[in-house]
């Protein structure tokens, strides 16, 4: 056993994990700036996102690759406050080595952290603003503030509400990124979205009876791939039992009457003009997730191959171009998905709008579904803060050494977030203790505003997450009181 008095591996850990916080510290809060990230083949990516730059980064050190892990934890919770985790994560870790060179050991630090984390959830859990349907859309808005959204922020923020309040959850909800146009551009279509095209039938009726088939309208593909030694006239009738085959299931499919039929395996090419002769379109090779999604939207069965007796579901299909690429745009009369058309100039700056609003559909998701709302800039970190404080002179010793610095490493969330809007983050934290309530950084113009009239709200379990999965990989980090190579699998 290494009894290390320095805590030398503790210290090296933290290191490597602040260093790394560094990295996505100034991205955090409206004013945060954007990272750009190149790799060895020159592809880049410029992203505010936490949990995106910390996922690129490509970094060996193992307690950096825990702090990854923060951010991926925050991400699957809550889809957004992940630099916010990352930050408190870095912080208390910071304010751990500063206990170390008090004399505190790591194991008292952990029980103080532990405790502080459990009071916190504890104090959040007390408060329940009841669910306000304008509060959503202030959701959204904090969500997107800061963001390459931000130029459209009032018609995201309500394209978000309204995808929200369509489908229920951000689960159902899929995106569409098609290059070219503007943002401002973008749409909710309250249906499934197909990127292939049909084949056969140019023009389809509104509402057409559509088929869903998993497979079965292609020769099998190992009687095509086996080597057997036949002579020719047997290797002809199996190729003309294969063609019958395919026949028989391509007259079931007519015999059905769809005017579209989806099917997530392949078509032989003979079956497509078979069909088409009469009047039947195909579209083939659909992911499974598509398929099941039109099975939900159209209220249809997935047959697993042809079969006598069929039954279709009545859709409304429609081919959309954007940018030389034809989408089928279905919607049936079951309904309940969605799916957001999103344009961007570039598939870069469209890849940095999907993750905000998959943000911010999120954070709206989550209230929608009865979480209640806190004051963001940092507020409810800060009022947490406060509460740990009054709370640790009860607890006395060591252990509230502890849960102070816990309570400062809180408030370094409306610290930074001050920061880097280029203000005094201590100033900032101190005129905030000292007014109380819900007044929060003032990026625009330094000192203090309120936050309830700015409208910059978020769900409560979002900052309860973020500090749940900080104090749990912090601790974990402070654990560990040796680095020990071992050997490659
Ligand atoms: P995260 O990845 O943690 O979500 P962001 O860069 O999105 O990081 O910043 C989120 C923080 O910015 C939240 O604490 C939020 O409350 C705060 N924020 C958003 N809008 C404002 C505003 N107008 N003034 C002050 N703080 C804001
Ligand atoms: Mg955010």
């Amino acid at each position: 056993m290494s009894e290390n008095k320095n805590h030398s591996a503790q210290r090296m850990n933290i290191e490597a994990a602040k260093r790394i916080v560094g990295t996505v510290r100034t991205t955090l809060g409206p004013m945060g700036m954007d990272k750009m990230m190149v790799d060895g083949g020159g592809n880049v990516i410029v992203t505010n996102d936490g949990a995106t730059i910390l996922r690129e980064l490509d970094s060996a050190h193992p307690a950096a690759k825990m702090i990854v892990e923060v951010s991926k934890m925050q991400e699957a919770n809550c889809h957004d406050g992940t630099t916010s985790s990352v930050v408190l994560a870095g912080q208390l870790l910071a304010n751990a080595e500063a206990l170390f060179d008090k004399g505190l050991h790591p194991n008292v630090i952990n029980k103080g952290y532990i405790h502080a984390m459990n009071e916190s959830r504890a104090f959040l859990d007390s408060f329940s603003a009841p669910l306000n349907k304008e509060a959503l859309t202030d959701i959204a808005r904090t969500a997107i503030t800061g963001k390459s959204l931000e130029a459209s922020e009032e018609q995201v923020a309500q394209l978000c509400v309204d995808t929200i309040n369509a489908v229920g959850d951000v689960g159902k909800v899929r995106m569409l990124a098609a290059p070219g146009g503007s943002l401002s551009d973008s749409y909710l279509f309250s249906g499934v979205v197909v990127n292939k095209d049909l084949l056969g039938q140019e023009d389809i009726a509104e509402s057409s009876p559509v088929l869903l088939l998993n497979s079965g309208l292609e020769e099998e593909q190992q009687k095509a791939n086996m080597q057997v030694q036949v002579d020719a006239t047997s290797y002809s009738s199996v190729k003309n039992a294969d063609r019958q085959h395919l026949l028989d299931a391509a007259k079931k499919v007519v015999a059905a009457k769809p005017k579209v039929v989806f099917v997530r395996d392949g078509v032989h090419d003979t079956v497509v003009s078979y069909l088409r002769k009469a009047g039947i379109a195909v579209c083939r090779r659909l992911p499974e997730s598509t398929m099941k999604r039109l099975s939900s939207e159209l209220g249809a069965e997935i047959y697993h191959s042809p079969e006598d007796d069929m039954v279709c579901q009545l859709g409304e299909i429609e081919r959309r171009e954007y940018n030389d690429v034809v989408y089928l745009f279905v919607a049936g009369e079951q309904g309940g998905e969605a799916t957001l058309v999103l344009f961007g100039a570039t598939q870069s700056t469209l890849d940095e709008v999907q993750r905000g609003f998959d943000d911010a559909l999120g954070v709206v998701s989550l209230v929608a579904n009865g979480d209640s709302t806190v004051y963001g800039g940092g507020v409810a970190y800060l009022m947490t803060a406060m509460h740990l404080r009054e709370n640790a002179s009860t607890i006395g010793g060591r252990a509230q050494m502890a849960i102070e610095s816990f309570a400062d490493a809180l408030e370094s969330i409306p610290g930074t977030i001050a920061e880097n809007a280029g203000h005094d983050a201590l100033d900032t934290i101190l005129a905030m203790r000292h007014a109380g309530g819900a007044m929060g950084p003032d990026v625009e113009n330094g000192g203090i505003v309120c936050m309830k009239e700015l409208g910059v709200r978020e769900p409560k379990s979002l900052v309860r997450s973020a500090i749940t999965s900080a104090t749990e990989v912090a601790t974990a980090i402070l654990r560990i009181d040796d680095v020990i190579g071992r050997r490659g699998e």
